[in-house]
């Protein structure tokens, strides 16, 4: 395992992702675990569980379910660096652009004592103690689909449910932040002339998320988007718009678990204007969403 793949797909000097050392975890007694939702092209979940000095991954489109009767696709990635696991913030260009959100993160440990056999055979069970994600799992190799298509499974206990854990707890465990917070939070304004994605779901979300981090930085979000939970964000020193005003860029308490953030989340309403503008965008991508299909990375 090496990080050569990941390397030769990125310019860190355009990236803020970590070049990566791969001595940087030392194998044995406690292995990392995270997930990373991430909007670029497409919304997806990556999956990273730390084995032998890098990080194993899983883009899951539909991200990691705790109901055991639902089985995630979760496609094989190029193995990612330690450090990348603990990162959250905005790619502004090149491979992956988009936003990345720390939305797990924890400690896993095998089932079985040979996890290099369990990944040859396509067979790893494991057990997370994350955030979000706890208790016994499985990542199963599908052999119809070729050899990077695996299901994620989460195991009949007692972390199990059939709660829609994504949608239930959908913001970051690093900032307590949603992704117009982590926008907010580095250069809004960076996609207003070419985003990631310009059509369909993932063109929709960039619109709403752009628009909501650019008043979020100006410190006059509508009121209707205070719900998420999250502590105070930090950087607001570096918003000429918000200092200029004397405001910090996210200056309102947030109340931790009210229903308006899933409500928002479900509806992606972003207030009058930014829901008549979501609705149009929806529709004008109604027709390049067929053509779409998943292509998460
Ligand atoms: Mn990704």
């Amino acid at each position: 395992m090496a990080l050569e793949e990941y390397r030769r797909k990125r310019d860190f000097s355009k990236s803020p992702e970590p070049a990566g050392d791969p001595k940087a975890g030392a194998t044995g007694g406690t292995r990392f675990f995270c997930v990373q939702k991430h909007l670029a092209s497409h919304l997806h979940y990556d999956f990273r569980i730390e084995h032998r000095g890098v990080l194993l991954s899983w883009a899951v489109p539909k991200g990691p379910a705790v109901d055991p009767s639902v089985k995630r696709l979760a496609m094989h990635v190029e193995d990612h660096p330690i450090e990348y696991g603990t990162f959250e913030g905005v790619i502004p260009s090149g491979y992956g652009a988009g936003i990345v959100m720390l939305w797990d993160q924890g400690t896993w440990e095998p089932e079985a004592a040979d996890v290099d056999a369990a990944l040859k055979k396509g067979d790893l069970k494991i057990r997370l103690n994350g955030v979000k994600l706890k208790g016994s799992w499985a990542l199963v190799r599908t052999r119809s689909a070729g050899e990077r298509s695996w299901l994620l499974i989460k195991h009949r206990d007692e972390w199990a449910g059939p709660l829609d854990i994504a949608e239930f707890a959908p913001l970051s465990v690093k900032s307590g932040g949603d992704f117009a917070d982590i926008l907010a939070q580095d250069n809004p304004a960076i996609w207003q002339s070419h985003r990631p994605a310009q059509g369909g779901d993932a063109g929709a979300m960039f619109a709403r998320i752009i628009e909501r981090a650019l008043a979020l930085k100006a410190g006059h979000a509508p009121d209707a988007e205070s719900a998420a939970a999250g502590p105070p964000t930090r950087g607001s020193a570096k918003t000429p718009a918000a200092s200029a005003k004397g405001k910090a860029a996210v200056p309102r308490a947030r109340k931790a678990g009210a229903p308006k953030a899933r409500a928002r989340t479900a509806t992606g309403n972003t207030g009058p204007t930014g829901a008549a503008s979501a609705k149009t965008r929806a529709a004008k991508g109604t027709t390049a969403r067929s053509a779409k299909k998943s292509r998460a990375r």
